[in-house]
């Protein structure tokens, strides 16, 4: 007899482990299918370990320039395996902290590959040639998550092309490196790379890096990655067929109609990630295709009523909040419950680079273009006392409201730990705040939201400090 579930989850990410602790919250009995471990691509390839690289990059950085604080540190070196050793131990705690949240939602955790059968029972293909279960749940959700888009002639191999999953691995740093893909991914690894002192080179096929961000904030990250030192080419077109291995790396891009050559120790792929939806028994339902993703409705129902899908796998922003949030919604839904769906322009995004770069809501041009009379107040890190006493002055924040009305429609930050600040404006538009109401809100002195304040008031001219 196959055991019997009210839902079986496709894939442990930060998708499928957070709906199977809602799921198990709601009372129901849940099974996780994970064929690597779980916590999936943010925990052991994305968000947490490409965060711990940062970080350590962001430290050795700031120590080297410890004189301007005051502080003599004349040899300031860096062992890069014990910043691999700190990334492994964060991902570890992690990785036990979510193991034993499946123990405490008594989670039924299955180490192996799932696929949905005709029966709509799902298989599973234990690891470790431990053979096969099959389980019939309810509900299945799939949340298989994503894996790194390379080009034909640049795949990965074991020397000198990566993408993020190899370079998430190196044991020690290049000299050199092409980063091909000027999006997230290569803008956090330029950052990161650059700190630990590495030539870095980011050819981008579109005329600005971060092309999905205000164009304010490409062209502020595009100038300071420069002043460190980041050589950045943008309206690259790279031609994947000239890739040349030997000493290192050499490949052409096509730039302003010309043919130009770049060469390295290395080439990192950073051109965006597919959807993980082979091998999993799709054939076998009448769940529709989006393209490449899995097409679903705004409670993340497939064409198969019975059979929901969440997170990179169905395309929209690959992030991991976005994961896990669907997730929530899929499974309440299957409960019977009556969730509030999704809105993409309440969802922050956020870019680990340093300075870091947050947004939520409408870039200005985005509002221009949804038919909005638009206004805008920036203020820049500069003149905020924190900023200061931090040393990380550069950047800015860049409100983007409706004329008229002062609605607020989008926020772009760049500077010291925007990521943390951004959840104050996300906060406002989901509460339907206006701009005022951010201004009539106190933000304490010195802090770096003061700046939040004094953009808000920069709409009119109003700035306090500006
Ligand atoms: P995944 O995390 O990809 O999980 C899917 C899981 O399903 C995997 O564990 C996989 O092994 C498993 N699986 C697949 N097929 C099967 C099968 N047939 N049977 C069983 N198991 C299966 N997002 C952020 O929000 N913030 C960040 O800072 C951030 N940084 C990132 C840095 C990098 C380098 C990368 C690559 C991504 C980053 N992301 C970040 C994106 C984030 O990792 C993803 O959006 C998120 O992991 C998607 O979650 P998911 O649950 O949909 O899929
Ligand atoms: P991306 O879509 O962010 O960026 C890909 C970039 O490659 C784009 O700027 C695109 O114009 C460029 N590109 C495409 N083809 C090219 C070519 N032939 N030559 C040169 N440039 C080319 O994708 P990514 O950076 O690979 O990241 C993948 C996903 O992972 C993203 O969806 C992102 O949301 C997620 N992620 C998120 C975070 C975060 O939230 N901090 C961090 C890393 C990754």
């Amino acid at each position: 007899m196959t055991k019997e579930y009210d839902i079986a989850i496709i894939g442990g990410g930060p998708g499928g482990y957070v709906a199977a602790i809602r799921a198990s919250q709601l009372g129901l009995k849940v099974a996780v299918v994970e064929k690597g471990k779980i916590g999936g691509t943010c925990l052991h390839a994305g968000c947490i370990p490409s965060k711990a690289l940062l970080r350590s990059a962001e430290l050795y950085a700031q120590t080297k320039n410890a004189r301007a604080f005051g502080i003599i540190a004349p040899e300031v070196g860096l062992d890069f395996s014990l910043v691999q050793n700190r990334k492994e131990d964060i991902k570890d705690r992690l990785f036990k902290g979510i193991q034993h949240l499946m123990k405490k939602g008594k989670i039924d955790v299955y180490e192996g590959k799932g696929s949905i059968l005709e029966s709509k029972d799902v298989r599973i293909q234990l690891n470790n040639e431990g053979g096969e279960v099959i389980v019939s749940p309810r509900n299945i959700l799939i949340a298989t998550g994503s894996r790194p888009r390379t080009f034909q002639g640049l795949e990965a191999d074991e020397k000198y092309v990566m993408t993020s999953d190899e370079a998430l691995e190196m044991e020690t740093l290049p000299k050199s490196i092409i980063i091909v893909g000027g999006g997230v991914i290569g803008i956090e690894w330029a950052s990161m790379l650059v700190d630990f002192d590495v030539q870095v080179t980011v050819l981008e096929y579109a005329d600005r890096i971060l092309p999905t961000e205000d164009k304010d904030v490409s062209k502020e990250i595009q100038r300071l990655l420069k002043k460190k030192g980041v050589k950045i080419v943008t309206g690259a077109r790279v031609l994947s067929e000239t890739l040349e291995k030997g000493e290192g790396v050499s490949i052409k891009a096509e730039h302003k109609g010309k043919e130009v050559s770049y060469t390295a120790d290395k080439l990192l792929v950073s051109v965006g990630r597919l959807p993980n939806v082979e091998g999993i028994g799709l054939e076998k339902t009448a769940v529709e295709m989006n393209g490449m993703f899995i097409k679903t409705n705004e409670f993340y129902q497939t064409r198969e009523p019975n059979i929901y899908a969440i997170g990179d796998c169905i395309g929209g922003l690959q992030l991991a909040h976005v994961a896990s949030h669907e997730g929530l919604i899929a499974v309440e839904h299957m409960a019977g419950e009556n969730p509030n769906v999704l809105d993409s322009t309440l969802v922050p995004k956020c870019v680990y680079c340093s300075p870091e770069v947050a947004s939520v809501g409408l870039t200005e041009d985005e509002a221009k273009e949804s038919g909005y009379q638009v206004k805008t107040g920036k203020f820049s890190f500069r003149a905020i006392g924190k900023a200061l006493v931090l040393g990380e002055s550069d950047g800015f924040i860049k409100l983007v409201v409706e004329e008229g009305t002062n609605k607020l429609l989008g926020a772009h930050m760049v500077g010291p730990h925007v990521t943390d600040m951004i959840t104050e404006v996300g906060l406002a538009r989901v509460l339907n705040a206006t701009a005022m109401d951010i201004a009539h809100t106190i933000h304490p002195h010195p802090t770096l939201s003061e700046a939040v304040g004094e953009a808000v008031l920069a709409i009119d001219e109003m700035a306090i400090h500006g």
